[in-house]
């Protein structure tokens, strides 16, 4: 998506440690009209798939999942929380994920009741780096018997390999900005 790569070639800004900072329209302050021209780009990619629910991860995930549902008929959308300990009361499904910004593992939960076999499962995230978030997310689907029919991400920062690995598992996945690599002492970003 055109408009995305300019915009992150105007707004953002290379860290130090291959972090990319978005701040300015997805991370922090939210662009909702470019949100809605994402959401109609995944709409018309994910086309015929019969996506029944929209699933993502707090907290920079929830608001481009929400307004991406608009275009997919208003389905709803679900997501996983990040807990502080894991309540083993049987009423959620628990995962864990490793952090790449934070460089943590953290445990992952959805309700039971929001998430269950039958469900057609579009995942929307912000980032997608090593792929560690989205196999988490995966994982509390395929607990809940949901089945994975497409993942929608923002940007994939390519080079370090999470959405190749889970292209070659067979998941479809359509990132709208693809970074081939980037420089923090020069601040290039280039794209695929
Ligand atoms: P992964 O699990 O694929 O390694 O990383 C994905 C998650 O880490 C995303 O949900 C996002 O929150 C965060 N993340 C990874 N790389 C970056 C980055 O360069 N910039 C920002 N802002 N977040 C990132």
């Amino acid at each position: 998506m055109r408009e995305l790569e300019e915009r992150i070639k105007r707004d953002g800004i290379v860290k130090a440690g291959n972090v990319l900072k978005v701040d300015a329209f997805l991370n922090h302050q939210c662009d909702v009209a470019l949100f809605d021209r994402m959401g109609a780009e995944w709409a018309r990619e994910f086309d015929g798939l019969g996506v029944n629910k929209i699933m993502t991860i707090e907290a920079s995930g929830i608001g481009i999942a929400c307004v991406a549902a608009r275009h997919f008929g208003d389905v709803p959308v679900v997501f996983a929380k990040k807990a502080q300990s894991v309540n083993l009361d049987g009423e959620q499904y628990c995962s864990t994920i490793y952090s790449f910004t934070k460089q943590r593992e953290y445990p992952v939960i959805v309700g039971k009741r929001f998430l269950g076999s039958g469900d057609r499962i579009l995942i929307i995230d912000d980032f997608l780096a090593n792929g560690c978030a989205l196999e988490g997310l995966i994982d509390l689907c395929g607990q809940a018997g949901a089945e994975v029919v497409g993942i929608g991400i923002a940007i994939e920062k390519a080079h370090q390999g999470g959405g190749d690995r889970l292209r070659a598992k067979g998941y479809r996945v359509e990132s709208l900005a693809r970074i081939a690599g980037m420089d923090d002492g020069s601040g290039e970003i280039e794209f695929l």
